[in-house]
């Protein structure tokens, strides 16, 4: 799983240009340590750090991150070589889970960061990608 991970937070980092798609990025990476925390087998898109007057930009930046990964943009950062069909296939599946994700389905919209309590977002000098207060997924992915 963290597989997942981290070839999604190397395409996502790639892809964001703004501070909100950088937030997407980093959540996207501290989801490594989530899921070990939590024995999860994935995690679940409502639990994204969507906004109401973002949704559909961000939408729109995490499809493009997805496709970007599934064309294995950036997996030689990995120190080995991922099952791709396997990786690609759920790429896929959440591409369309994405596609599908309505506002109404989101758990997180109400705590948003309204208030001034902007994270500040790190970078991995190894591995290039944003990283979040557990650190970088990809240093953790061995
Ligand atoms: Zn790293």
């Amino acid at each position: 799983m963290s597989v997942f991970v981290s070839v999604l937070s190397i395409a996502s980092s790639l892809a964001a240009e703004t501070r909100r798609h950088k937030e997407f990025a980093a959540w996207i990476a501290s989801q490594d340590q989530a899921i070990l925390g939590h024995g999860f087998a994935g995690f679940d898109i409502a639990d994204m750090p969507w906004k109401a007057e973002t949704i559909a930009a961000d939408e729109d930046f995490m499809l493009s991150a997805v496709r970007l990964a599934m064309t294995k943009t950036g997996w030689e950062r990995l120190d080995y070589t991922p099952p791709d069909e396997l990786i690609i296939r759920r790429l896929d599946h959440f591409c369309l889970m994405l596609q599908e994700f309505r506002l109404e389905h989101t758990r997180a919209i109400e705590e948003g960061s309204i208030g001034g309590n902007d994270p500040v977002i790190a970078t991995c000098p190894i591995h290039e990608i944003y990283t979040s207060q557990y650190g970088c997924p990809i240093c953790h992915d061995h």
